[in-house]
């Protein structure tokens, strides 16, 4: 449903959750591009009046956080001196504008030519040509997430991001420690730094092939219930399906994954490579997590035995 641009902007604020602009700005490398158009524009709109609420690894929380942001101000010069505007206020004016200009007044039915939509216009070019996004921890308003995109009319860059997306990544990848090797760990860290830096196929080459060994690891666990002969003539794809019961539900009951891994690594463009990553690392933190959650399940359950056979032989 298209949003009413005559309606004010709410007052409660949401999830990044469901805000295009904010998991682009949090999971899109540097240099990678989003269009602006009329179907997200107001996504674009909430994030700049400060209605968006994110979760992240705070580096210095050292914990994942909530961040706020305050709602995007810029100034503007008059008769009367120099004064603030919210940058969202303007943008729903410009969407008005814009709804205004295309609808046919009273007896000019349909003959009014299309205008071009526009989500900015020249008065807020200059100021919007560079955005800044500060986020804000929620536990310490000294601890910040600061994103840099440049736009065009049509999109927007992400130019700039502190703390960088390997800061971000290291310590999240720390809760995969006993369930990674240290190879794969290296090189997971080595995929997720190019991606950041805006490198597509090189980081993509890396993180299949961590994908690769991982799946490896799992056909072990799964032993002879998956035939050794079939599984090593299957490709990537075909070997997920096989392995369903001993890798994630999400992965083995997903077709998407499948048809993004059954294209081979020379058939990728560099774009394709960069949009893939996000989907095919994300498989990786699944597998990891679903180890991760069994071997804790394990230490718990021995730990407890341990526990009670303590009291065992202390009532004998
Ligand atoms: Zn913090």
């Amino acid at each position: 449903m298209k949003y009413n641009f005559f309606d004010s902007i709410p007052s409660n604020i949401g999830s990044g959750k469901d805000n295009v602009f904010s998991n682009f700005l949090q999971t899109n490398g540097l240099y990678d591009s989003i269009q602006i158009n009329e179907d997200n524009i107001i996504d674009l709109i909430f994030l700049l009046d400060g209605k968006v609420r994110i979760s992240d690894y705070c580096k210095e929380c050292k914990e994942e956080r909530v961040f706020t942001m305050k709602p995007y101000i810029y100034f503007s010069k008059d008769s009367k001196g120099c004064s603030p505007h919210k940058l969202s206020e303007r943008l729903m004016e410009v969407q008005r504008e814009n709804v205004i200009k295309n609808t046919p007044s009273v007896g000019e039915v349909g003959s009014k030519e299309n205008i071009a939509w526009e989500w900015k216009d020249w008065q807020n070019d200059d100021v919007s040509r560079i955005l800044v996004f500060q986020f804000v921890c929620s536990m310490n308003e000294d601890h910040h997430l600061d994103y840099i995109v440049l736009t065009t009319d049509t999109s927007m860059m992400k130019i700039g991001q502190y703390p960088s997306v390997a800061d971000m990544t290291f310590p999240k990848l720390d809760a995969y420690k006993h369930v990674i090797s240290k190879e794969d760990r290296k090189e997971l860290g080595t995929a997720i730094g190019l991606f950041a830096s805006g490198v597509g196929a090189g980081s993509y080459v890396y993180l299949r092939r961590i994908l690769e060994r991982i799946i490896y690891k799992a056909k072990e666990t799964a032993g002879d219930t998956v035939n050794d002969e079939k599984f090593e003539q299957a490709k990537m794809a075909e070997r997920i399906k096989m392995l369903e019961g001993y890798l994630p539900e999400t992965l083995t009951k997903n077709t998407i994954i499948y048809g993004i891994l059954s294209k081979g690594i020379h058939e990728l463009s560099e774009e394709e490579c960069l949009r893939y990553f996000p989907v095919v690392k994300e498989c990786i933190y699944q597998i990891l997590g679903m180890w991760e959650s069994e071997r804790k399940k394990q230490a718990d359950e021995a730990g407890l035995n341990k526990a009670l056979n303590a009291i065992t032989t202390s009532i004998k």
